[in-house]
């Protein structure tokens, strides 16, 4: 946990990092702050409007122009990664930076009750989808001096709790692939791949999972940028394979 890290103001200069989920929550976030620390960032989604938005933030606030990548992972392809990869190695020639964002929480209900379509969907958005754009876009993550993969992981996907199915088994799915995808890229010290738990934070997300908690009580997802880019720049070069958390756990 990096959540007094200071990062130097042009900290992501001349890097071009894909977010996944950037129209909201973390995900937003975290697009908007790799712009202001001098990214190019790639908003990825699958509700335009809110891409947009972000992407009209970043210029407004003067950052790097963005990029739009509407991409709904329930129902992606194969051929939409790798179409995804042509196109990116056409604008840019390489990528430096991949958070794997978006989610999906599904149904917290006991197992006896869980629905198989929505287990499924849950698997799709969170693992599978992502595991797939990864290959696709690993020949353009090669390319760069220094590239940080960085999938989001949880508390569920560390320990298993009741209730929350295929989104715990998503996450511990999410922890495996990084450790496996860590060890083969041992040798390629220019691509580290690590996950990154945020903590409970203020987001429409949170707010699904505990309908009844008082949302000032939790960290927003500004507060818990600074892990994030730390994991995201130079000072994170030689992290690798490694399970980190964005907020100390809370008392
Ligand atoms: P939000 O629900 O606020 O945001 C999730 C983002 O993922 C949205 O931008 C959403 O798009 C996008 N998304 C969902 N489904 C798809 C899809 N099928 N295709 C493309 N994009 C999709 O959640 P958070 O910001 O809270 O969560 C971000 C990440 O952090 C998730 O991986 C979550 O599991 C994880 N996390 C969050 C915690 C928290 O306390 N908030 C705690 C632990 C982990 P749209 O806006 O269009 O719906």
């Amino acid at each position: 946990c990096k959540i007094d890290y200071q990062p130097a103001p042009k900290l992501l200069e001349n890097r071009v990092v894909l977010v996944t989920g950037a129209g909201d929550g973390i995900g937003r976030a975290a697009a908007l702050s790799y712009a202001h620390h001098g990214a190019t960032v790639i908003l990825l989604g699958r509700t335009i409007a809110k891409l947009e938005r972000v992407y009209d933030e970043i210029e407004a606030a003067g950052g790097p122009q963005p990029a739009i990548f509407p991409l709904n992972f329930e129902g992606a392809t194969l051929k939409d990664f790798h179409d995804m990869a042509e196109t990116l190695d056409k604008e840019f020639g390489r990528l430096d930076g991949l958070l794997h964002n978006a989610g999906l929480l599904g149904r917290i209900t006991p197992f006896e009750q869980y629905n198989p379509e929505l287990w499924e969907q849950v698997m799709q958005v969170n693992i599978n989808g992502p595991i797939w754009m990864t290959q696709a876009l690993l020949p353009l993550l090669q390319q760069s001096d220094d590239a940080s993969v960085i999938f989001t992981s949880s508390s569920v996907g560390r320990k298993g709790r009741a209730y929350w199915g295929a989104y715990s088994v998503s996450k511990f799915a999410t922890e495996g692939f990084v450790e496996v995808l860590a060890d083969e890229l041992e040798n390629q010290p220019n691509v580290r791949i690590n996950t990154l738990n945020p903590g409970a934070t203020r987001t429409q997300m949170r707010r699904s999972a505990y309908p009844g908690e008082d949302p000032s009580t939790l960290r927003t997802p500004e507060d818990i940028m600074p892990t994030y880019l730390w994991l995201m720049g130079p000072d994170s070069k030689g992290t690798s394979g490694q399970k980190l958390d964005a907020q100390p756990p809370r008392a």
